[in-house]
This record gives structure tokens, C-alpha cells and sequence, in this order.
């Protein structure tokens, strides 16, 4: 059950709490058009893996995830290669490292790897790219039937849960549209925080590497202190002390 992996950034600081290692698993079946990492999104590309070797290698960092830190395993989605995912989260817990999984509940699992994966998660950073099914086809090219049965199963077992949202102007930056989310949030338990996250364009030059189309070409990019504001207005009871 060996894993492909994209990358491993030993120091991040962004993907879960305290210092983490973060896990980039290759292989999406989305495509959401505002990714920044279309590089991520093949199967079976990158480095080869077993669950074994990879917890050998965090082991090593152990020392900096006494912040609170741990291992977050992410891509391109870490649901698509639930039987790796699976075996790396059961070995790293039983090494003592906090585990934490950054998706976006599109995978190819049964319910019970997903059970699987989720009791030996920690905390969960869900990505929500949209609570209305028909924008959700719209941003991501898939239906939404799959991240929401996943979402069930994470609910049904109380898994401590991140939401995370991207703010991209003029698709998901209305203030109808992050009531609505509000109330979808507020609709969830377990929520512990929400991240509203500024739309970037830092990935642009890999869809002209790629010679792929980006469907926002002329989106400009969201102003942070804007998206901070907005995080404040509707999620302040969620936002980070
Ligand atoms: S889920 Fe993540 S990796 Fe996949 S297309 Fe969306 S933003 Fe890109």
C-alpha cells in the first residue's frame, strides 16, 4: 500500500496548529478554479512510499512539533489513496504525533476507510468550496454528493473539525453568499474555527507551464485585510484568539 507523495514542507506554520510537517499526496478529482496547485493533480506521479518510511521520516522532527504541531497530510486530495493515508495516520498517532488531514472530503473510499481514516485523525481542515450543490459543480467540476457523504461519516463521529473557505471576488465574496456559509457552519458540530482565505494568484504560471486554461484570468486577487474584515464580521465567534 505504498503512497505517492508530491512534496513534504518540514516547517509549515499554516496547515493546522503549531509547527507541522505537511504531507502533499499527489492525485485530485477536482478542479477547482481557483487552485493554485494544478501540479498536484495526477495520480500515481512523485515520490513512492510506504506508510512505514514516511512516520520514520516525521519521527525526525519531533523536537518542533512540541508547539502543538504534528504531521497535516494534504495535496492535491489525501482521500484518494485512503489505504496509505489510512496506515500513515495509524503509525504516526502510535508515535505520538498529533495527525491532521487538509481536504476537501473528495475521495475514492468506502465508508469504512473513511471510519478508518478518521479515528486516527485528530482534527480535520475542511475545505468548503461551496454549500449550494449547483455553485459547488460550477467552482469544482464535480457534483457534491461525495464530500457530503464524507462530512456525514466525520460528523457521525464528532471529529474535530477546521473549516476553511477561499474568498475570491465576485464568486464567493458577497455578503449573501458568507451569511449563507455562516449558516451552513452553524448547521455543523465540532467546528472549532473557520479561515476565510484570500484568493491568490501565485499559481497562475503553472496552468502556462501546464498549457492548461485558468478560467480566472481576470479575477483580481483578494485584498487580505478585506477577507480579515470579513472573517470578523461573520466568523468571529470561529476566529482564532
Ligand atoms: S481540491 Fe485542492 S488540489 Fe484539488 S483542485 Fe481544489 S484546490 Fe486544487
Amino acid at each position: 500500500m505504498d503512497g505517492y507523495l508530491h512534496s513534504i514542507e518540514s516547517m509549515g506554520l499554516v496547515d493546522g496548529p503549531g509547527v507541522r510537517s505537511v504531507v502533499f499526496l499527489s492525485g485530485c478529482l477536482l478542479r477547482c478554479r481557483y487552485c493554485h496547485n494544478p501540479d498536484t493533480w495526477k495520480e500515481g506521479m512523485g515520490t513512492r512510499i510506504s506508510p512505514r518510511q514516511l512516520v520514520d521520516k516525521l519521527r525526525r522532527f519531533m523536537p518542533y512539533y512540541r508547539s502543538g504541531g504534528g504531521v497535516t497530510f494534504s495535496g492535491g486530495e489525501p482521500l484518494l489513496q485512503p489505504e496509505f493515508l489510512g496506515e500513515a495516520l495509524r503509525l504516526a498517532r502510535q508515535a505520538g504525533i498529533h495527525t491532521c488531514i487538509d481536504t476537501s472530503g473528495v475521495g475514492r473510499a468506502e465508508d469504512g476507510q473513511y471510519r478508518e481514516i478518521l479515528a486516527n485523525t485528530s482534527l480535520v481542515l475542511y475545505d468548503v468550496k461551496h454549500y449550494l450543490p449547483d455553485e459547488y459543480l460550477k467552482l469544482t467540476g464535480m457534483p457534491m454528493d461525495e464530500t457530503a457523504r464524507f462530512l456525514q461519516i466525520a460528523q457521525e463521529m464528532q471529529v474535530p473539525m477546521w473549516i476553511r473557505h477561499v474568498v475570491v471576488p465576485g464568486l464567493t465574496d458577497g455578503e449573501e453568499h458568507l451569511a449563507g456559509l455562516r449558516k451552513f457552519v452553524d448547521g455543523l458540530s465540532c467546528v472549532e474555527r473557520v479561515e476565510l482565505l484570500p484568493y491568490h494568484r501565485l499559481g497562475v504560471h503553472k496552468y502556462e507551464t501546464m498549457k492548461l486554461a485558468y478560467s480566472l484570468a481576470d479575477t483580481p486577487v483578494m485584498n487580505p485585510d478585506v477577507c480579515a474584515g470579513l472573517q470578523k464580521k461573520y466568523f468571529a465567534e470561529y476566529t482564532a484568539k
